[in-house]
Protein backbone atom coordinates (compact mmCIF):
# COMPACT_ATOMS: atom_id res chain seq x y z
CA UNK A 1 0.00 0.00 0.00
CA UNK A 2 3.19 2.48 0.43
CA UNK A 3 3.66 2.28 -3.29
CA UNK A 4 0.19 3.50 -3.97
CA UNK A 5 -3.33 1.73 -3.97
CA UNK A 6 -4.75 3.18 -7.38
CA UNK A 7 -3.26 3.99 -10.38
CA UNK A 8 -6.20 3.49 -13.09
CA UNK A 9 -3.89 1.06 -15.20
CA UNK A 10 -2.29 -2.49 -14.94
CA UNK A 11 0.56 -3.22 -12.30
CA UNK A 12 3.15 -5.97 -12.34
CA UNK A 13 1.33 -7.40 -9.54
CA UNK A 14 -2.28 -7.49 -11.66
CA UNK A 15 0.17 -8.90 -13.86
CA UNK A 16 1.43 -11.31 -11.69
CA UNK A 17 -2.22 -12.82 -10.65
CA UNK A 18 -2.83 -13.08 -13.71
CA UNK A 19 -0.46 -15.74 -14.65
CA UNK A 20 -1.40 -17.49 -11.15
CA UNK A 21 -4.58 -17.92 -12.85
CA UNK A 22 -3.47 -18.74 -15.98
CA UNK A 23 -1.08 -21.41 -14.36
CA UNK A 24 -3.91 -22.93 -12.54
CA UNK A 25 -6.58 -23.17 -15.39
CA UNK A 26 -6.07 -24.97 -18.46
CA UNK A 27 -8.80 -23.85 -19.96
CA UNK A 28 -7.74 -19.96 -19.37
CA UNK A 29 -4.94 -18.12 -21.83
CA UNK A 30 -5.71 -14.86 -20.47
CA UNK A 31 -7.50 -13.04 -17.52
CA UNK A 32 -9.32 -9.65 -17.13
CA UNK A 33 -9.74 -8.37 -13.38
CA UNK A 34 -12.32 -6.65 -12.22
CA UNK A 35 -13.68 -5.63 -8.92
CA UNK A 36 -16.27 -8.24 -8.25
CA UNK A 37 -18.18 -11.63 -8.94
CA UNK A 38 -20.67 -9.52 -10.55
CA UNK A 39 -19.01 -7.35 -13.35
CA UNK A 40 -16.68 -10.45 -14.08
CA UNK A 41 -19.98 -12.21 -15.43
CA UNK A 42 -21.48 -8.73 -16.95
CA UNK A 43 -17.95 -8.55 -18.70
CA UNK A 44 -18.21 -12.62 -20.03
CA UNK A 45 -21.65 -12.03 -21.03
CA UNK A 46 -21.13 -8.77 -23.17
CA UNK A 47 -17.91 -10.88 -24.12
CA UNK A 48 -19.91 -14.27 -25.51
CA UNK A 49 -22.29 -11.58 -27.37
CA UNK A 50 -20.14 -9.15 -29.12
CA UNK A 51 -17.92 -12.04 -29.99
CA UNK A 52 -21.11 -14.22 -31.42
CA UNK A 53 -23.06 -11.24 -32.48
CA UNK A 54 -26.23 -13.20 -31.04
CA UNK A 55 -28.05 -11.95 -27.50
CA UNK A 56 -29.78 -14.77 -25.96
CA UNK A 57 -28.28 -16.04 -22.86
CA UNK A 58 -29.18 -19.43 -21.34
CA UNK A 59 -29.33 -19.62 -17.31
CA UNK A 60 -30.59 -21.86 -14.99
CA UNK A 61 -33.15 -21.32 -12.53
CA UNK A 62 -31.42 -21.09 -9.00
CA UNK A 63 -28.21 -20.18 -10.24
CA UNK A 64 -26.53 -16.38 -8.95
CA UNK A 65 -24.63 -14.60 -10.99
CA UNK A 66 -24.26 -11.50 -8.80
CA UNK A 67 -26.61 -9.10 -9.52
CA UNK A 68 -26.55 -7.59 -12.80
CA UNK A 69 -30.07 -6.90 -14.46
CA UNK A 70 -30.60 -9.21 -16.84
CA UNK A 71 -29.30 -12.25 -14.54
CA UNK A 72 -32.02 -11.82 -11.88
CA UNK A 73 -34.01 -13.99 -13.70
CA UNK A 74 -34.89 -17.15 -11.44
CA UNK A 75 -31.98 -16.24 -9.65
CA UNK A 76 -30.98 -18.39 -6.36
CA UNK A 77 -28.96 -16.60 -3.61
CA UNK A 78 -30.73 -13.72 -1.68
CA UNK A 79 -32.73 -13.45 -4.13
CA UNK A 80 -34.66 -17.15 -3.67
CA UNK A 81 -34.37 -16.56 -0.22
CA UNK A 82 -36.83 -13.10 -0.55
CA UNK A 83 -39.22 -14.42 -2.84
CA UNK A 84 -38.44 -11.95 -5.94
CA UNK A 85 -35.98 -14.35 -8.40
CA UNK A 86 -37.12 -12.01 -10.65
CA UNK A 87 -36.29 -8.59 -9.40
CA UNK A 88 -38.61 -5.67 -8.68
CA UNK A 89 -36.19 -3.05 -10.46
CA UNK A 90 -35.37 -4.55 -13.60
CA UNK A 91 -37.82 -3.82 -16.80
CA UNK A 92 -39.10 -6.63 -18.49
CA UNK A 93 -37.30 -5.76 -21.99
CA UNK A 94 -34.00 -5.89 -20.05
CA UNK A 95 -34.68 -10.06 -19.72
CA UNK A 96 -36.12 -10.62 -22.67
CA UNK A 97 -33.05 -12.41 -24.14
CA UNK A 98 -32.67 -14.24 -21.20
CA UNK A 99 -33.73 -18.06 -20.87
CA UNK A 100 -34.02 -19.90 -17.45
CA UNK A 101 -34.33 -23.53 -17.62
CA UNK A 102 -33.79 -26.35 -14.86
CA UNK A 103 -30.47 -27.00 -13.54
CA UNK A 104 -29.60 -30.88 -14.19
CA UNK A 105 -31.95 -31.24 -16.77
CA UNK A 106 -30.45 -31.98 -20.54
CA UNK A 107 -33.70 -32.33 -21.82
CA UNK A 108 -35.05 -28.98 -21.40
CA UNK A 109 -31.29 -27.63 -22.85
CA UNK A 110 -31.89 -29.55 -26.13
CA UNK A 111 -35.25 -28.28 -26.57
CA UNK A 112 -33.74 -24.56 -26.10
CA UNK A 113 -31.04 -25.09 -28.72
CA UNK A 114 -33.13 -26.95 -30.94
CA UNK A 115 -35.39 -23.36 -30.94
CA UNK A 116 -33.53 -20.55 -30.06
CA UNK A 117 -30.18 -23.01 -31.69
CA UNK A 118 -28.41 -20.45 -33.70
CA UNK A 119 -29.45 -17.22 -31.54
CA UNK A 120 -28.08 -18.12 -28.00
CA UNK A 121 -24.21 -16.33 -27.25
CA UNK A 122 -24.28 -18.04 -24.24
CA UNK A 123 -25.26 -20.89 -21.80
CA UNK A 124 -23.93 -19.38 -18.09
CA UNK A 125 -24.02 -22.26 -15.40
CA UNK A 126 -22.50 -22.66 -11.86
CA UNK A 127 -20.72 -25.96 -12.37
CA UNK A 128 -21.83 -26.95 -9.09
CA UNK A 129 -24.90 -24.47 -7.72
CA UNK A 130 -24.11 -23.12 -4.61
CA UNK A 131 -26.84 -20.24 -4.86
CA UNK A 132 -29.66 -22.53 -4.11
CA UNK A 133 -28.09 -24.76 -1.25
CA UNK A 134 -25.48 -27.01 -2.73
CA UNK A 135 -26.55 -28.73 -5.83
CA UNK A 136 -24.08 -30.80 -7.52
CA UNK A 137 -24.39 -31.60 -11.09
CA UNK A 138 -24.80 -34.95 -13.20
CA UNK A 139 -21.44 -35.06 -15.00
CA UNK A 140 -23.97 -35.51 -18.05
CA UNK A 141 -25.45 -32.52 -18.07
CA UNK A 142 -22.20 -30.16 -18.19
CA UNK A 143 -20.78 -32.45 -21.02
CA UNK A 144 -24.27 -31.80 -22.49
CA UNK A 145 -24.19 -28.21 -22.00
CA UNK A 146 -20.51 -28.14 -23.88
CA UNK A 147 -21.47 -30.38 -26.60
CA UNK A 148 -24.50 -28.15 -27.18
CA UNK A 149 -22.56 -25.07 -27.28
CA UNK A 150 -19.78 -26.51 -29.31
CA UNK A 151 -22.47 -27.69 -32.30
CA UNK A 152 -23.77 -24.12 -31.89
CA UNK A 153 -21.07 -21.97 -32.21
CA UNK A 154 -22.55 -20.80 -28.71
CA UNK A 155 -19.87 -19.77 -25.73
CA UNK A 156 -19.71 -21.82 -22.20
CA UNK A 157 -19.29 -19.76 -19.50
CA UNK A 158 -18.64 -21.36 -15.84
CA UNK A 159 -19.22 -19.02 -13.00
CA UNK A 160 -17.04 -20.21 -10.76
CA UNK A 161 -17.30 -17.34 -8.51
CA UNK A 162 -17.80 -19.75 -5.51
CA UNK A 163 -15.77 -23.11 -7.20
CA UNK A 164 -12.44 -21.18 -8.47
CA UNK A 165 -9.67 -22.48 -6.04
CA UNK A 166 -12.59 -23.60 -3.42
CA UNK A 167 -12.17 -27.64 -3.94
CA UNK A 168 -8.72 -27.64 -6.04
CA UNK A 169 -6.18 -25.51 -7.07
CA UNK A 170 -8.12 -24.09 -9.79
CA UNK A 171 -11.05 -24.50 -11.01
CA UNK A 172 -13.02 -27.69 -10.80
CA UNK A 173 -13.58 -28.47 -14.91
CA UNK A 174 -11.07 -30.73 -14.31
CA UNK A 175 -12.91 -32.51 -12.13
CA UNK A 176 -15.85 -32.99 -14.27
CA UNK A 177 -13.29 -33.23 -17.76
CA UNK A 178 -15.75 -30.15 -19.30
CA UNK A 179 -13.55 -27.39 -20.34
CA UNK A 180 -15.78 -23.42 -20.45
CA UNK A 181 -14.63 -20.87 -23.10
CA UNK A 182 -14.92 -18.39 -20.14
CA UNK A 183 -14.59 -18.60 -16.50
CA UNK A 184 -15.74 -16.19 -14.27
CA UNK A 185 -13.64 -15.91 -10.74
CA UNK A 186 -14.00 -13.80 -7.57
CA UNK A 187 -13.78 -14.49 -3.94
CA UNK A 188 -11.03 -16.33 -3.04
CA UNK A 189 -8.69 -15.02 -5.57
CA UNK A 190 -9.06 -11.57 -3.92
CA UNK A 191 -8.09 -13.17 -0.23
CA UNK A 192 -11.20 -11.46 1.04
CA UNK A 193 -10.54 -8.15 -0.69
CA UNK A 194 -12.95 -6.88 -3.68
CA UNK A 195 -12.03 -8.98 -7.02
CA UNK A 196 -13.10 -10.54 -9.83
CA UNK A 197 -12.14 -11.87 -13.14
CA UNK A 198 -13.29 -12.53 -16.44
CA UNK A 199 -10.82 -14.54 -17.97
CA UNK A 200 -10.69 -18.01 -20.97
CA UNK A 201 -9.35 -18.68 -24.34
CA UNK A 202 -6.82 -15.70 -26.04
CA UNK A 203 -9.42 -15.95 -29.55
CA UNK A 204 -12.32 -14.59 -27.24
CA UNK A 205 -10.47 -12.71 -24.73
CA UNK A 206 -8.45 -10.10 -27.64
CA UNK A 207 -12.03 -9.45 -28.74
CA UNK A 208 -11.49 -7.08 -25.30
CA UNK A 209 -11.02 -3.35 -25.77
CA UNK A 210 -8.91 -1.83 -25.64
CA UNK A 211 -7.21 -5.31 -28.20
CA UNK A 212 -10.78 -5.27 -29.49
CA UNK A 213 -14.59 -3.67 -29.88
CA UNK A 214 -15.69 -5.10 -26.71
CA UNK A 215 -15.75 -2.18 -24.22
CA UNK A 216 -14.99 -3.11 -20.80
CA UNK A 217 -13.53 -0.69 -18.41
CA UNK A 218 -13.13 -0.05 -14.48
CA UNK A 219 -10.86 2.46 -12.39
CA UNK A 220 -9.93 0.09 -9.20
CA UNK A 221 -9.72 -2.98 -11.41
CA UNK A 222 -6.55 -4.67 -10.22
CA UNK A 223 -6.27 -2.97 -7.49
CA UNK A 224 -2.79 -3.38 -5.97
CA UNK A 225 -4.05 -4.42 -2.63
CA UNK A 226 -6.76 -6.83 -3.51
CA UNK A 227 -4.34 -8.40 -5.80
CA UNK A 228 -1.49 -8.25 -3.18
CA UNK A 229 -3.72 -10.60 -1.04
CA UNK A 230 -5.11 -12.65 -4.18
CA UNK A 231 -1.41 -13.65 -5.24
CA UNK A 232 -0.64 -14.60 -0.97
CA UNK A 233 -3.90 -16.26 -0.78
CA UNK A 234 -3.23 -18.73 -4.20
CA UNK A 235 0.87 -18.89 -2.89
CA UNK A 236 -0.74 -20.58 0.37
CA UNK A 237 -3.15 -22.84 -1.21
CA UNK A 238 -0.15 -23.80 -3.37
CA UNK A 239 1.89 -24.32 -0.47
CA UNK A 240 -0.86 -26.32 1.93
CA UNK A 241 -2.95 -28.30 -0.46
CA UNK A 242 -5.54 -27.88 2.15
CA UNK A 243 -8.28 -29.20 -0.31
CA UNK A 244 -8.36 -33.42 0.48
CA UNK A 245 -8.24 -32.68 4.60
CA UNK A 246 -11.00 -30.46 4.17
CA UNK A 247 -12.85 -32.75 1.99
CA UNK A 248 -12.26 -34.91 4.85
CA UNK A 249 -13.18 -32.36 7.61
CA UNK A 250 -16.43 -31.22 5.93
CA UNK A 251 -17.32 -35.13 5.31
CA UNK A 252 -16.98 -36.25 8.74
CA UNK A 253 -19.05 -33.14 9.61
CA UNK A 254 -21.81 -33.54 7.62
CA UNK A 255 -22.14 -37.34 8.89
CA UNK A 256 -21.75 -36.24 12.32
CA UNK A 257 -24.59 -33.63 11.87
CA UNK A 258 -26.83 -36.23 9.17
CA UNK A 259 -26.28 -39.08 12.66
CA UNK A 260 -27.56 -36.22 15.50
CA UNK A 261 -30.76 -35.49 12.92
CA UNK A 262 -31.38 -38.77 12.05
CA UNK A 263 -31.16 -40.01 15.70
CA UNK A 264 -34.06 -37.02 16.30
CA UNK A 265 -35.97 -38.47 13.63
CA UNK A 266 -35.68 -35.20 11.70
CA UNK A 267 -35.90 -35.80 7.79
CA UNK A 268 -33.07 -34.08 5.70
CA UNK A 269 -30.98 -34.51 2.79
CA UNK A 270 -27.32 -33.30 2.95
CA UNK A 271 -25.86 -32.53 0.18
CA UNK A 272 -21.83 -32.15 -0.03
CA UNK A 273 -18.84 -31.69 -1.84
CA UNK A 274 -15.27 -30.78 -1.03
CA UNK A 275 -15.65 -28.01 1.53
CA UNK A 276 -19.41 -27.10 0.66
CA UNK A 277 -22.50 -28.04 2.10
CA UNK A 278 -26.35 -28.07 2.83
CA UNK A 279 -28.37 -29.12 5.43
CA UNK A 280 -32.09 -29.57 3.61
CA UNK A 281 -34.78 -30.03 5.79
CA UNK A 282 -36.47 -32.60 3.25
CA UNK A 283 -36.61 -36.67 2.99
CA UNK A 284 -36.40 -35.74 -0.94
CA UNK A 285 -32.98 -35.80 -2.88
CA UNK A 286 -32.23 -32.03 -3.65
CA UNK A 287 -31.23 -31.80 -7.26
CA UNK A 288 -32.74 -28.51 -8.68
CA UNK A 289 -34.32 -25.15 -7.95
CA UNK A 290 -38.01 -26.78 -7.27
CA UNK A 291 -36.85 -29.58 -5.10
CA UNK A 292 -34.78 -27.05 -3.14
CA UNK A 293 -37.93 -24.55 -2.73
CA UNK A 294 -39.80 -27.26 -1.66
CA UNK A 295 -37.50 -28.39 1.50
CA UNK A 296 -38.80 -27.07 5.14
CA UNK A 297 -37.63 -23.59 5.10
CA UNK A 298 -39.23 -22.14 8.16
CA UNK A 299 -37.40 -25.46 9.89
CA UNK A 300 -34.33 -23.72 8.27
CA UNK A 301 -35.11 -20.32 9.70
CA UNK A 302 -35.85 -22.14 13.58
CA UNK A 303 -32.30 -23.91 13.12
CA UNK A 304 -30.28 -21.01 11.52
CA UNK A 305 -31.74 -18.80 14.78
CA UNK A 306 -30.84 -22.02 17.56
CA UNK A 307 -27.53 -22.15 15.94
CA UNK A 308 -26.57 -18.56 16.41
CA UNK A 309 -27.65 -18.55 19.70
CA UNK A 310 -25.40 -21.26 20.26
CA UNK A 311 -22.41 -18.90 18.59
CA UNK A 312 -22.88 -20.86 15.03
CA UNK A 313 -23.08 -18.66 11.90
CA UNK A 314 -24.86 -20.73 9.46
CA UNK A 315 -25.89 -19.10 6.14
CA UNK A 316 -28.90 -16.79 7.12
CA UNK A 317 -30.56 -18.30 3.83
CA UNK A 318 -31.68 -21.85 3.12
CA UNK A 319 -30.57 -20.60 -0.23
CA UNK A 320 -26.47 -20.16 0.38
CA UNK A 321 -23.66 -22.95 1.03
CA UNK A 322 -21.98 -23.87 4.36
CA UNK A 323 -18.39 -23.50 3.69
CA UNK A 324 -15.58 -24.87 5.62
CA UNK A 325 -12.36 -23.32 5.98
CA UNK A 326 -8.44 -23.34 6.35
CA UNK A 327 -9.18 -22.30 9.96
CA UNK A 328 -11.49 -24.38 11.08
CA UNK A 329 -10.18 -27.16 13.62
CA UNK A 330 -11.55 -30.03 15.04
CA UNK A 331 -12.47 -28.12 18.25
CA UNK A 332 -14.94 -25.71 15.68
CA UNK A 333 -16.57 -28.46 14.37
CA UNK A 334 -17.44 -30.60 18.22
CA UNK A 335 -18.87 -27.24 19.21
CA UNK A 336 -20.97 -27.03 15.70
CA UNK A 337 -22.14 -30.77 16.55
CA UNK A 338 -22.99 -29.62 20.18
CA UNK A 339 -25.05 -27.09 18.98
CA UNK A 340 -26.43 -28.84 16.40
CA UNK A 341 -27.91 -31.52 18.94
CA UNK A 342 -28.65 -28.51 21.21
CA UNK A 343 -30.66 -27.12 18.68
CA UNK A 344 -32.46 -29.96 17.42
CA UNK A 345 -33.60 -31.29 21.00
CA UNK A 346 -36.23 -27.71 20.53
CA UNK A 347 -39.50 -29.65 20.15
CA UNK A 348 -40.54 -27.27 17.86
CA UNK A 349 -37.85 -28.56 14.81
CA UNK A 350 -38.92 -31.99 14.27
N1 LIG B 1 -21.54 -15.64 -9.12
C1 LIG B 1 -21.68 -16.49 -8.10
C2 LIG B 1 -21.74 -17.97 -8.38
C3 LIG B 1 -21.77 -16.00 -6.79
O1 LIG B 1 -21.93 -16.86 -5.78
C4 LIG B 1 -21.68 -14.61 -6.57
C5 LIG B 1 -21.75 -14.02 -5.18
N2 LIG B 1 -22.25 -14.79 -4.19
C6 LIG B 1 -21.53 -13.77 -7.67
C7 LIG B 1 -21.45 -14.31 -8.94
C8 LIG B 1 -21.44 -12.30 -7.51
O2 LIG B 1 -20.25 -11.94 -6.90
P1 LIG B 1 -20.12 -10.53 -6.12
O3 LIG B 1 -21.04 -10.64 -4.94
O4 LIG B 1 -18.67 -10.45 -5.78
O5 LIG B 1 -20.55 -9.46 -7.07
Amino acid sequence: MDKGTSFGIPTKLETDLAKMIVGAIDSVEKVRLVSSGTEAVMTAIRLARGCTRRDKIIKFAGCYHGHVDHLLVQAGSGAMTLGTPSSPGVPKDFTKHTIPLPYNDSAALQKAFDKYGNNIAAVIVEPIAGNMGVIVPDTSFLKTIRKLCTKNKSILIFDEVITGFRLQYGSVQKLFGVEADLTCLGKIIGGGFPIGACCGKANLMDNLAPEGEVYQAGTLSGNPACVAAGIATLKQLKLQKPYAALNKLTVSLCKQISDALKKANVPHTINQIGSMFTVFFTRRPVTDYNSAIRSDTTTYAKYFTKMLNAGIYLPPSQFEACFLSTKHTKKDLDKTIAAVIQAISASDIK
